[in-house]
């Protein structure tokens, strides 16, 4: 039964619950270790430990109940019991048997959260997402246990449908503002450009960082303006650092979720030009796990902005597979390091010598790389050495506002001796 049928048949059990005055109980269910057995077995195991799991839900139901796969190794049950926690226990142990997968014993374990209709939601959509709220808690504290939607979940669901609504009213409103995080020369530590990260300027709660908006925003189809609105914040405040030649680039982050559009480059390029920021000063940062989910789409839009001379990023670097073929067959000019790879740089042999073979990868391919989240001296000697060309991080700058970013600029385009400064616009023009 797919994700469909499965909430067809739930909305049916509960029109008939509603009009017999009985109880529907939904269990979702996740392996806790599924995607690190897929990673380490293989696909094959993976799909005959979830053929496995699927087949011994099956033989554990109990009467009157229905079981679904929804997708990926997530499955859920749709149970009349009375008994909701001793249910859960029940499926809990059951999962948690091991199964045998080419003759070895493997145990993923698995959690519940379960929602009961009608004393915890009034209906199907409710129900699920407080199944789900139940399951996402479990997950968090480590799996292998079951977990009720309650009293605490509801103030959980309440706080965030508030900051849905207060979302809804902040991009009008304003709230939403570019922070900017300067990025350094390697060689020299001056400031040669800016990424602009959102922040909001909530009301009540003072400044939020993107975890505590973003995931929400991009759940409402909001994160598009979001972006919108920050992009044309940030250029009309960058472009005269950039006329000024205080900086040369401003870097922006484009979530994927924007990148699906197919006319999203388009709506790019025509939006920037609305701005006083030119071309060449915009570097646009993708995420390497988009290029794998649509290459064709992501080439469209990496050759259209490239094509107006604008820079593109490939963000999170080293995190997902690294994509070397991307770099040369794409018309990528930069790469960043993830801070994951930065952070053991200068303590562990092997990533000192990946992260060295990396920078020597892209230099081969006449890429130009900026380390993230360099929080350190000694990661910043061994980067300058490996060949870095930019490096960013609190070892040089915490992200921040406009006005206090520009304060800034102009100090150090001040105390810079007066034979420098025009020797250096020269070479830039
Ligand atoms: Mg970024």
């Amino acid at each position: 039964m797919n994700r469909g049928a499965f909430t067809e048949a739930l909305a049916e059990r509960l029109f008939h619950a509603r009009r017999e005055g009985g109880q529907v109980a939904l269990f979702v269910i996740d392996l806790d270790r599924f995607k690190h057995l897929n990673d380490t077995l293989g696909h094959h195991a993976g799909d005959l430990l979830l053929a496995e799991v699927g087949e011994r839900l099956r033989w554990a139901a109990a009467p009157g109940e229905l079981m679904a796969r929804l997708g990926g190794d997530e499955f859920a049950v749709i149970s009349p019991v009375a008994d909701v926690g001793r249910r859960a226990q029940e499926l809990v142990t059951a999962l948690s048997q091991p199964h045998d997968i080419y003759g070895r014993q493997i145990a993923p374990g698995a959690s519940v959260g379960v929602a009961v209709f009608p004393q915890d939601a009034a209906d199907a959509s409710d129900l699920q997402r407080y199944a789900d709220m139940a399951l996402y808690r479990v997950k968090t504290g480590g799996g292998r246990r079951w977990s009720a939607f309650d009293a605490e979940l509801r103030a959980e669901s309440e706080r965030r449908r508030t900051l849905e609504a207060e979302l809804r009213r902040a991009i009008p409103a304003g709230e939403i503002e570019p922070w900017f995080q300067p990025v350094v020369d390697a060689a020299d530590g001056r400031i040669v450009g800016v990424e602009v990260l959102a922040r909001w300027r909530h009301p009540e709660q003072g400044l939020l960082a993107p975890g505590a908006f973003v995931p929400i925003a991009e759940e409402l189809g909001l994160i598009g303006r979001i972006d919108e609105a920050v992009f044309e914040a940030a250029c009309a405040r960058a472009a005269p650092w950039v006329a000024e030649g205080l900086i040369e680039h401003v870097s922006c982050n484009v979530s994927p979720r924007d990148l699906l559009d197919p006319a999203f480059s388009r709506k790019l390029i025509r939006r920037l030009g609305q701005t006083a920021l030119s071309a060449t000063a915009l570097c646009v940062e993708i995420t390497e796990t988009f290029l794998l989910q649509d290459l064709a789409l992501s080439r469209r839009h990496i050759e259209r902005l490239a094509a107006k001379g604008v820079n593109i990023a490939l963000d999170d670097f080293g995190t997902g597979y690294s994509n070397l073929r991307a770099l040369m067959h794409l018309p990528i000019q930069t790469v960043k390091l993830d801070r994951s790879l930065i952070a053991d740089v200068a303590k562990d042999a092997r990533v000192s010598r990946l992260v060295g073979s990396m920078l020597h990868a892209a230099r081969a391919l006449g890429v130009s790389i900026v380390a993230e989240g360099v929080e350190d001296p000694a990661q910043a000697i061994f980067l300058r050495a490996a060949g870095c060309d930019r490096m960013q991080g609190y070892l040089f700058d915490r992200p921040m506002p406009a006005d206090a970013l520009e304060t800034r600029l102009r100090a150090v385009a001040a105390e810079a001796s007066p034979r420098v400064a025009p020797a250096r616009r020269r070479a830039r023009a």
